[in-house]
């Protein structure tokens, strides 16, 4: 069975980190590590996780800032899409320089693609391409789950404003491949409260 936490680890930006685990085998990925954690990394020790990859939904700095921590901490690979790649090392890019403070992150371990599958122990979960808020975002679906990074959120849409936005395509995406998802789909956004597909198709005001 797929469980997943939330944990909020960058105030400001108000940032969801997700851990995702399968109750089996115990195998856990990171979504969007927002920042260097001791309260994640307890929480993975006391449950005996083993983090098996992080995966960045896209490269913006409240996304990755925690890449370097629990790396280190686990030696698990990053994973992101080919053109959010160049914003780890990069800290003009990732937008962080305009932060708290410059955020560089290891290089990727390897490079996601559209429709990619990855397991946690045998649950297979499904990496889809969402360009639109950046080039390179995407959203992890594991059924019943959607972690859409910030591509959609609880009836708004990510940013289009920022380098390599685009909200014909931010839109194209979100019907293309989110709206294909079950109505039943649970969507788990990088930033606030969660929301579902069916919910979104009806009433999300801001995807035509
Ligand atoms: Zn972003
Ligand atoms: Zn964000």
């Amino acid at each position: 069975m797929i469980k997943y936490k939330i944990f909020n680890l960058l105030e400001n930006f108000e940032t969801n980190t997700y851990l995702v685990w399968d109750t089996e085998s115990n195998e856990a990925i990171i979504i969007d590590p927002s920042a260097p954690s001791e309260n994640l990394a307890n929480a993975i020790s006391a449950m005996k996780l083993k983090i098996v990859h992080i995966f960045n939904t896209h490269g913006h700095g409240d996304h990755i800032g925690g890449n370097e921590y629990f790396h280190r901490l686990y030696n698990c690979p990053i994973g992101i899409h080919p053109y959010d790649a160049d914003m780890l090392l990069n800290s003009a890019l990732n937008l962080s320089d305009f932060m708290y403070t410059p955020i560089i992150s290891p290089a990727a371990s390897f490079l996601l693609k559209d429709r990619d599958s990855i397991y946690l122990g045998e649950f297979k979960g499904t990496v889809f391409h969402t360009p639109g808020h950046t080039k390179g975002g995407v959203v992890i679906y594991f059924e019943p789950y959607l972690f859409s990074g910030d591509t959609l959120f609880d009836l708004s849409v990510g940013r289009t404003d920022l380098p390599g936005g685009d909200s014909k395509q931010l839109s194209d995406s979100i019907k293309e491949k989110i709206f294909s998802l079950p109505d039943s789909t649970i969507v788990l956004p990088g930033h606030g409260g969660s929301s579902t597909v069916g919910k979104e198709k009806q009433e999300n005001p801001f995807i035509n």
